[in-house]
């Protein structure tokens, strides 16, 4: 039901195919177009690198030629610290033709970012308390975020980071943000679907694929779609396509 996935990984980061291995399954599965999202750059383990954003570039333009599916070239950026930093530069973003964003564990952000926003998030949704100040300097982190950068689609918002999502939702419809409904876990309540409803915001189903036969795969999206009655007009990539902000 989705024509464009617009969040996979591949072997730049811990995905397990490549990015032509994506583009066949996206074929075969009758997307129309694909984003190869690896992990940002600042990621301990799994990041992709900027010296292979070139062998990247290739492999797509390769990809694209062979299934004749549209590929952009992307990233999951990682939010890095209470003040909305991401970890992409305006270097970057000449490259970079699709944003992902969200909050990751083991990112490099400095000793301060680490124990007080990383690990402070960490614990926080281990021993599930949250508190209100905490909540707060995340969700103005997204807003700061989203305001200073051209993000096309927060993923998994909520999901260890807690976030006022109705604030976060209304700055994402400000911005032409979008929020993913990601193919791999719930991260909304029926309560929080239902306060982001009541903005503009427009979500998108992705399938956060680490393997190429995932690629496409909305159906937990849908499940979370039917399951908190969003409609499906407010879903952009079902029947149609993303408004890509590196596009204009
Ligand atoms: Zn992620
Ligand atoms: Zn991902």
């Amino acid at each position: 039901m989705i024509l464009g996935d617009y969040h996979t990984h591949t072997v730049y980061s811990h995905g397990k195919g490549s990015v032509l291995e994506n583009a066949i399954v996206a074929k075969e599965k009758g997307l129309k177009e694909i984003a190869i999202t690896d992990h940002g750059f600042s990621h301990i383990a799994f990041n992709l690198k900027r010296s292979k954003l070139k062998d990247l570039r290739r492999d797509i333009d390769e990809a694209m030629e062979k299934t004749g599916v549209k590929i952009y070239l992307g990233v999951e950026a990682n939010l890095m610290n209470y003040d909305g930093d991401v970890d992409i530069t305006e270097e970057d973003l000449k490259t970079l033709e699709v944003v992902v964003m969200g909050f990751h564990k083991g990112i490099k952000n400095g000793i301060k970012s680490f124990f007080g926003f990383s690990m402070g998030n960490i614990l926080a949704d281990y021993f599930k308390c949250h508190s209100k100040k905490r909540i707060e300097k995340n969700t103005q982190s997204y807003i700061k975020a989203v305001e200073k950068y051209p993000i096309d689609i927060i993923s998994h918002l909520n999901l260890t980071a807690k976030v006022d999502v109705k604030r976060v939702a209304e700055a994402c419809a400000r911005t032409n943000t979008h929020i993913e409904l990601n193919g791999k876990r719930i991260h909304f309540n029926e309560e929080e679907v239902k306060a982001m409803l009541e903005t503009d915001v427009k979500f998108v189903i992705s399938s956060d694929a680490h393997t190429p036969d995932r690629v496409g795969d909305d159906t937990l999206g849908m499940q979370v779609a039917t399951m908190y009655n969003i409609p499906l007009e407010r879903i952009v990539n079902i029947n149609d396509l993303i408004k890509i902000k590196s596009k204009g």
